[in-house]
C-alpha cells in the first residue's frame, strides 16, 4: 500500500486523511500536543476560549456533505448568534443569524470538529517535522534529527511560511508557496465569574485597532462560564508581533472596552494568544499544489483563502487527485 506522510492535524491534514485512508496508509506528523491548528478551542476552567475560528460557512455541496454526519450527531450546530457591527464605537448594524445564511460551531468547543476527523487516525502529536530527504523515498526527520520513516508520498498542510521551510527547493510550486505571505493576529481570552451586560453575542469592527468581539460562551453547548474572544486586526499584529504580551493584553482589554462601553479589565481570568500565520495576506496564484513526478503535495486554507471552507475544499481537492493518481484512475 502506497505510504503518505501529512504534515499538520488542523481541518485540512485531517480532511485529507479521512479522504485517502482507504487508498493508502496515512499518518500524521503535529508539532502541537493535540489536533486542531486555527480551530483549536483554549481551556481555563470554567472558561473555554474558540481561540481561533469564530464560525464557519458552508456553502459548497462537498462541504455540507462532508459535515452531515458531525451535524447529525450535534458536533456542529447553528450558532443563531445577536449580531452587531460597529464603527469606531457606533453602532452600525444590529441582526439575528439565522437559517438562512447559516453560520456554524463545533460543540462543546471548535476542536471537537478535528477531534472527531481524528479519531481513526495514526497522528504522531508533538512531533515538529523538520526536514524531507529525497532517498528514493521521502524520509522525515524531526526537530532533534530523529528519522521519523520514509514515505511515497508527503502532503504539508502547515501554513505557507512552514511549508516554504520544509519542501525541497526543487518542488514544483516552490517559488509559488514562497511568495505567500500570511499575516498574523492576537486573540486575547477573557473570563468573568458574572455576566456582563453586553447586549450582543458576535460583534464586527471597523475603523479600530480590533475586528472582532464575541462572547463565546453564548455559542450553542457551551460551558457556563462567561468568556469574551477580542481579536486584534491583522495589521495591527504585524506592527506589534514582538512587543510585551502584557501591555498588548491591556492594550486590547481597554481598547476593546471603550468600544463597546463596558469595562472589561477587572476579568477574572485573562491570556492572550499570537498567532503568527493567521490569515492570508497574499494568495497565491492557483490552488492545486501537486507535483506528480516528485510525490509531493501541499493544501491549507492559504491556497484558496483564509476560512475553514477554504481549507476543506484545498484538502478535498488534492485527495480527489491523489486517489485518482495512487488508484490509476
Ligand atoms: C484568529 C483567527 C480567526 C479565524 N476566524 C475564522 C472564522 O471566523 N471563520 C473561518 O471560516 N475561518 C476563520 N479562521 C481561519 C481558519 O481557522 C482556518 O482557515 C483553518 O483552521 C485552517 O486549517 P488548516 O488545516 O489549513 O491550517 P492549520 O489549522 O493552521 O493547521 C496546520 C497545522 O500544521 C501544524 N504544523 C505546522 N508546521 C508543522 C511542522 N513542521 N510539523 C508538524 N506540524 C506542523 C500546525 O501546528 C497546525 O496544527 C480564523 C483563523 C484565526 C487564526
Amino acid at each position: 500500500m502506497v505510504s503518505i506522510a501529512v504534515i499538520g492535524a488542523g481541518l485540512s491534514g485531517l480532511v485529507v486523511a479521512n479522504l485517502l485512508k482507504d487508498n493508502a496508509k496515512v499518518t500524521i506528523f503535529e508539532k502541537a500536543r493535540g489536533a486542531s491548528g486555527r480551530l483549536s478551542t483554549r481551556r481555563a476552567e470554567p472558561y473555554f476560549f474558540d481561540h481561533g475560528a469564530q464560525f464557519f460557512k458552508a456553502k459548497t455541496p462537498e462541504f455540507q456533505a462532508f459535515l452531515t454526519p458531525m451535524m447529525e450527531q450535534g458536533i456542529i450546530k447553528e450558532w443563531n448568534a445577536r449580531f452587531v457591527e460597529f464603527m469606531k464605537t457606533d453602532v452600525i448594524n444590529k441582526r439575528r443569524w439565522n437559517g438562512t445564511n447559516p453560520n456554524y460551531v463545533g460543540v462543546p468547543g471548535m476542536s471537537a470538529i478535528c477531534k472527531y476527523l481524528a479519531k481513526d487516525i495514526d497522528i504522531q502529536f508533538s512531533t515538529r517535522v523538520s526536514e524531507m530527504v529525497d532517498n528514493g523515498s521521502w524520509k522525515l526527520l524531526d526537530s532533534d534529527r530523529n528519522d521519523l520513516g520514509s514515505f511515497d508520498w508527503v502532503i504539508s498542510t502547515a501554513p505557507a511560511q512552514q511549508t516554504a521551510e520544509l519542501m525541497p527547493k526543487s518542488f514544483l510550486y516552490y517559488d509559488s508557496v514562497c511568495s505567500t505571505k500570511m499575516v498574523s493576529c492576537f486573540t486575547l481570552m477573557l473570563g468573568f465569574n458574572k455576566e456582563l451586560p453586553i447586549d450582543f453575542d458576535a460583534a464586527l469592527v471597523g475603523g479600530s485597532d480590533i475586528s472582532w468581539i464575541s462572547v463565546n460562551s453564548s455559542k450553542p453547548g457551551r460551558a457556563k462560564g462567561y468568556s469574551l474572544v477580542i481579536h486584534s486586526t491583522n495589521k495591527w499584529a504585524e506592527e506589534h508581533l514582538h512587543d510585551d504580551r502584557n501591555e498588548i493584553m491591556e492594550y486590547i482589554c481597554r481598547h476593546a472596552s471603550s468600544i463597546i462601553g463596558v469595562d472589561l479589565t477587572s476579568a477574572d481570568h485573562k491570556n492572550i494568544h499570537g498567532w503568527h500565520y493567521a490569515n492570508i495576506q497574499k494568495q497565491p496564484k492557483q490552488d492545486l499544489f501537486i507535483d506528480e513526478k516528485q510525490k509531493l503535495a501541499v493544501c491549507g486554507d492559504w491556497c484558496i483563502q483564509g476560512i475553514a471552507e477554504a481549507a476543506f475544499i484545498s484538502a478535498f481537492n488534492i485527495s480527489n487527485k491523489i486517489n485518482e493518481i495512487i488508484s490509476g484512475r
